[in-house]
């Protein structure tokens, strides 16, 4: 008989698939009232294969929980202007109410441009300096996708996470930061270590919820984790193991599981997470416009 691991695997695959049906069901709830079907558009820029798939998921996920959706993709060669008038004219719709212009963008075209262009009503992303302005001040409205599934993850394990230190490593604009933020925002003492942190190994053994945004495949191995600790791996890495290619996060899994209490996998943790809190933000996004 096989023992029974004392770590528990956050399965976020199998908490995104409930966080849909609770959307579902209250799409479906909002427009029985007489509120319009949420509606999300998304904009890709050229063909690559990764944001391709992302944008698939996207509207797939959409679609499943009833959302009016659409993708505008535009040649990787476009202007500028092209695109600008692309997100004016979702700006402007009024059936569109969470817009995501798939990133990263062609060299030649600029995405601080592109995020201070959205509405930030409609900046489903949370990437707009308004969005990020709000997070920091406690006002929060729409919260990038990805530290927002963090949460949702952490809340549903740990339930209250008040006088926990929480460390995050990684400092981007995307990730990093505005966890940090959330986590601060929950009463977590939290603690931010990056690429000039010095003896970064040594401030992560303090946590009792890591969170790894870093893009260094395992990078994290046990002699960085507290035992106990509560893991969240937001990274994804492409790397080829006897010739096949493989996807691990940012944390040697295999090393670290048996002295967590709990751990999110690469694949199937944070990924499907980030998903679905698309989904969450445009649902926020349409019900800004209740009366
Ligand atoms: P980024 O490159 O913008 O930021 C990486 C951060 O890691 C930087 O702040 C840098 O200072 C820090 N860093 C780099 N090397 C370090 C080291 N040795 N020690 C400590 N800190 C170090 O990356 P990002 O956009 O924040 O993404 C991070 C990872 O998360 C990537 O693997 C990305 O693919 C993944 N990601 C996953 C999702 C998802 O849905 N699961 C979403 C966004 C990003």
């Amino acid at each position: 008989m096989q023992e029974e691991s004392p770590v528990k695997v956050i399965d976020g695959r199998k908490l995104s698939d409930l966080l849909l049906e609770e959307m579902t069901q209250e799409v479906q709830e909002r427009m029985q009232e007489g509120y319009p079907q949420p509606g999300l558009a998304v904009v890709l820029v050229g063909e690559d294969p990764a944001s391709t798939i992302y944008v698939r998921n996207k509207i797939r996920c959409a679609e499943k929980a009833g959302l009016f959706s659409l993708v505008k993709r535009l040649d990787a060669s476009c202007s500028q202007q092209t695109l600008d008038d692309v997100v004016v004219e979702l700006n402007e719709r009024e059936d569109i109410h969470g817009i995501l212009v798939q990133l990263p963008l062609p060299k030649h075209l600029s995405e601080e441009r592109i995020i201070n262009l959205i509405d930030p009503t409609k900046d489903v992303d949370g990437f707009h300096p308004v969005n990020v302005g709000l997070l920091s001040s406690g006002q929060a409205k729409l919260v990038p996708c990805t530290p927002l599934g963090c949460m949702e993850m952490l809340k549903r394990e740990m339930g209250d996470l008040t006088g926990k230190h929480a460390v995050v490593i990684g400092r981007s604009n995307i990730v990093g930061k505005p966890m940090a933020n959330l986590l601060l925002q929950a009463n977590c003492t939290v603690s931010i270590v990056h690429s000039k942190t010095i003896d970064a190994a040594a401030l992560c053994r303090q946590a009792d919820i890591l969170v790894a945004a870093v893009g260094v495949a395992e990078l994290v191995d046990k002699s960085w984790v507290k035992p106990g600790a509560v893991v969240i791996d937001v990274g994804i890495n492409a790397t080829e193991v006897d010739g096949k290619r493989k996807l691990v996060g940012d944390v040697n899994f295999a090393d670290v599981a048996d002295k967590c209490r709990a751990i999110t996998p690469v694949p199937g943790g944070v990924g499907p997470m980030t998903i679905a809190c698309l989904i969450k933000n445009t649902l926020t996004a349409a019900k800004q416009h209740d009366i």
